[in-house]
């Protein structure tokens, strides 16, 4: 691909821009929310901004954690909440502890 790798005025000024653009798009961007020409552009950024390309990675990583979390819970047929869930393992691991040290 080529890349304007020259940092002109207008070059800093267009990628401050899309820098601000695409954080504001991102979600839209992962749920693939997106006409074929604002995908352009933020790809087009996310190409030479690392900011931006980790900012992706980091949601990426978000949604993807919520979408297990959602199939979890799904396999398990229960309407048991997520924190509901975590509590009941602490207290299991309280219970294990207990046994331990009686
Ligand atoms: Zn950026």
């Amino acid at each position: 691909m080529t890349r304007m790798s020259h940092g002109g005025p207008f070059h800093r000024f267009r990628f401050k821009r899309d820098h601000k653009w695409s954080g504001e798009h991102m979600s839209e961007y992962l749920d693939g929310e997106m006409p074929e020409s604002a995908r352009a552009r933020i790809e087009r950024h996310l190409a030479e901004c690392e900011d931006c390309e980790g900012l992706l990675g980091n949601l990426r990583g978000i949604v993807g954690g919520l979408a297990a979390l959602g199939r979890e819970r799904r396999e398990r047929r229960q309407g048991a909440s997520v924190a509901s869930a975590v509590a009941a393992g602490v207290r299991a691991r309280i219970e294990e502890d207990d046994g331990r040290d009686a």
